[in-house]
C-alpha cells in the first residue's frame, strides 16, 4: 500500500505522517516513511542544493532535480518496499512536481507529471492525503516556526495560492485516490479522517 501526504508548507503533513505511522505499527503493518525531497542520500544532497538555491534555478532545471531524486527514491527505496509487502507512507511525491514545478513555476503540468510519470515507471499512490490550507494561513504558521529555511519569504503568496489551488484541481481530477483534509481541524480530528480511510484500504 502506497500512501502519499500533499499540501502546502506548514499544513502539517509530517505530523500526520507520524501519527498515521504509529497507528498502522500497532494495527501490525510494517511501514517505511519516507519523503521527498531527500528519501536517499543522493535525495538529500538535491535537496539541499534546490531549498538553497529556491527561487534562483531555471524551472526546467529545477523540475529535472525534483525528477531525477524521485526516480533514485523510487527505484532504491519505495519499490523494494511495496515489494517486500509494506506499508509505504511518504511525505510529498509527483502532485507536489505538479504543483509546485507546475503551478508554481509556471511550467505545463502535464508536461511536469508525464516527466515524474517516466521518472518513477508510472508507479501512482493508492491514497493521497491532501491537507488542504490558504496561503495567508501557510505563512502565519511557518511564522511561528523555526524550519530552518527562509521558505515562503523568496515565494510571493500568489506563488502558494497558484500551488494551493493546482492541488485542489488534481484532487478534483483523481477524487477516488485523493483524500482531502482541511488542515485547520483540530490534529488529532484530521488524523481519525485519515485512519478511517486508510483502514478501509488495509487488507
Ligand atoms: O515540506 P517539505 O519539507 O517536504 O518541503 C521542502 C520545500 O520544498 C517546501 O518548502 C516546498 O515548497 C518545496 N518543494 C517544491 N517542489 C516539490 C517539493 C517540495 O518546491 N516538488
Amino acid at each position: 500500500l502506497f500512501i502519499t501526504l500533499e499540501g502546502g508548507d506548514g499544513a502539517g503533513k509530517s505530523t500526520q505522517a507520524a501519527l498515521l505511522e504509529t497507528w498502522l505499527r500497532e494495527s501490525g503493518s510494517t511501514v517505511t516513511r519516507t519523503r521527498e525531497p531527500g528519501g536517499t542520500d543522493l535525495g538529500g544532497e538535491i535537496r539541499t542544493m534546490v531549498l538553497h538555491r529556491r527561487g534562483h534555478i531555471a524551472p526546467r532545471a529545477e523540475a529535472l532535480l525534483y525528477a531525477a531524486d524521485r526516480a533514485h527514491h523510487v527505484a532504491t527505496v519505495v519499490r523494494p518496499a511495496l515489494e517486500r509487502g509494506e506499508v509505504v507512507l511518504q511525505d510529498r511525491y509527483l502532485d507536489s512536481s505538479v504543483a509546485y514545478q507546475g503551478a508554481g513555476r509556471i511550467l505545463d503540468s502535464g508536461e511536469v507529471r508525464r516527466l515524474s510519470l517516466w521518472a518513477t515507471e508510472h508507479l501512482l499512490p493508492d491514497l493521497t492525503v491532501l491537507l488542504d490550507l490558504d496561503a495567508v494561513a501557510s505563512r502565519s504558521r511557518l511564522d511561528e516556526s523555526r524550519t530552518g529555511y527562509d521558505r515562503l519569504e523568496s515565494e510571493a503568496l500568489d506563488f502558494h495560492t497558484r500551488v494551493r489551488d493546482a492541488f485542489l484541481a488534481l484532487a478534483a481530477a483523481e477524487p477516488e485516490r485523493f483524500l482531502v483534509v482541511d488542515a485547520t481541524r483540530p490534529i488529532d480530528d484530521i488524523a481519525t479522517t485519515i485512519r478511517e480511510r486508510v483502514g478501509g484500504m488495509l487488507g
